[in-house]
């Protein structure tokens, strides 16, 4: 048997014979038009060391590969280099992504087409849009800029409007198996021989669909923490999108009970109408963009004011340039940006110099806590809290140099041009 499209009507109309006639539809209403400037390939960063062309020529892009770093090592045809880092986790893949789909975009380019190559790229890769293209890019891109603040001899962050600084950290604890006990020792061993100011602990469960790590381990863990750091110390909490909005809701009135003063992704982050819910709901700030690096997307969190504070990740967004958008979109609609960096490989050296330069950069570093040994011995020198602050690294480009021992275990792969 088959069916025409008239017959399917026609059993529409026996099925609705109690109404003569269907009105014919109404043109939908629209709403206003928020304002929409084009996030990629819209008008040029404003940084004037990419207005002008150096009449150099990116000759070469090698990753160096272990563990979860891969760092890359950019060369122009005059000798010069840049060094940069894939974003940490599957770098292997991640580095093999740089050489398939990512370096053909920057080899033969002038270093100061940055914001061009790094679009072109993005437009590029649409069928295969963001995370491992995005990760890739990052490597790419920030070698680009430890090349050009090289050139002028200044640190990245003079390059976008900054200065080298000492940055208040908070101690960024990565663990749901610690107790609240031992979470609220650590946490004031580290208050008392770092300085910290400012922690932020983890609750609920990740992904956790309204359950915690354990039961009742969150109610215990809020107040434990606050009452053995302290009413002076700043205290933030993580839901990594364990919440729906009710159970997000009560988790807020608890960290505000407990002058807790910002509550990241308490929801299932991709949930913005979720995240808006509850940021409508609480005192509390919400902070949240950890995971987001579609510019577009970004556009419409801040817009419906999903959160209260921005997140963006340097190196899952692609590098420093769209981070620098996001913090602008940010800025413009005044909220603050406290970027997602958490672990001690080169994401904390990229944001430092992003704190170092932003406007509306937050109170407070993301600083982890945590012993991640395959993080130790990448650069030097290695960062330091001092007195609960960690100062911005201030020499030419990134500040730091790749340690020739970790490159000598790494294992190489080269595109040129
Ligand atoms: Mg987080």
């Amino acid at each position: 048997m088959t069916h025409s499209r008239r017959s399917f009507l026609g059993g529409l109309a026996v099925a609705g014979a109690a109404c003569t006639r269907a009105p014919e539809p109404e043109p939908r209403a629209r709403p206003a038009a928020a304002p929409t400037e084009p996030v990629i390939g819209g008008p040029p960063d404003p940084y004037p060391v990419l207005q002008e062309k150096t009449g150099l020529k990116i000759t070469s892009l090698e990753t160096f590969t272990q563990g979860h770093v891969s760092v890359v090592r950019l060369r122009t045809d005059d000798g010069s280099e840049g060094w940069g880092q894939i974003s940490t986790y599957d770098a292997d893949i991640s580095a093999t992504v740089l050489h398939r789909k990512v370096a053909g975009h920057f080899l033969g380019r002038d270093p100061a087409d940055l914001s061009d190559v790094v679009d072109r790229c993005i437009e590029a890769n649409y069928k295969f849009p963001w995370s491992y293209v995005c990760r890739a890019l990052t490597g790419a891109e920030t070698a680009v800029w430890d090349l050009l603040a090289k050139r002028a001899d200044r640190p990245v962050c003079a390059l976008i409007g900054g200065a080298p600084r000492p940055i208040p950290a908070y101690g960024s604890s990565m663990s749901r198996t610690i107790s609240p006990g031992d979470e609220a020792k650590r946490l004031v061993r580290l208050r008392d021989e770092q300085g910290f100011r400012a922690f932020k602990v983890r609750v609920g469960k990740e992904n956790g669909r309204d359950q915690d790590q354990w039961p009742g381990r969150t109610e215990a863990l809020v107040p434990t923490v606050r009452r053995a750091v302290g009413e002076s110390i700043s205290l933030k909490a993580d839901g990594n999108s364990c919440y729906t909005p009710p159970k997000a809701i009560e988790v807020g009135r608890l960290l505000e009970e407990h002058a807790y003063d910002h509550f990241e992704e308490p929801c299932p982050y991709w949930e913005l109408e979720w995240t808006a819910e509850v940021t409508a709901a609480l005192d509390l700030p919400v902070a949240g963009g950890e995971q987001d690096n579609d510019l577009a997307q970004w556009r419409r969190m801040i817009a419906m004011r999903a959160v209260d504070i921005v997140q963006p990740d340097v190196c899952y967004m692609g590098g420093l340039l769209r981070t620098l958008r996001v913090a602008r979109m940010a800025e413009k609609a005044g909220m603050p940006c406290v970027p997602h960096a958490a672990n001690l490989a080169m994401v904390t050296i990229f944001t430092l110099h992003l704190l170092a330069a932003i406007p509306n950069a937050g109170p407070f570093l993301e600083y982890s806590i945590e012993d991640t040994p395959w993080a130790m011995g990448l650069y030097e020198p290695a960062l330091e809290v001092v007195n609960g602050d960690v100062p911005t690294p201030a020499a030419p480009g990134w500040g730091v140099r790749v340690s020739p021992s970790w490159l000598e275990k790494a294992e190489v792969e080269r595109s040129e041009a």
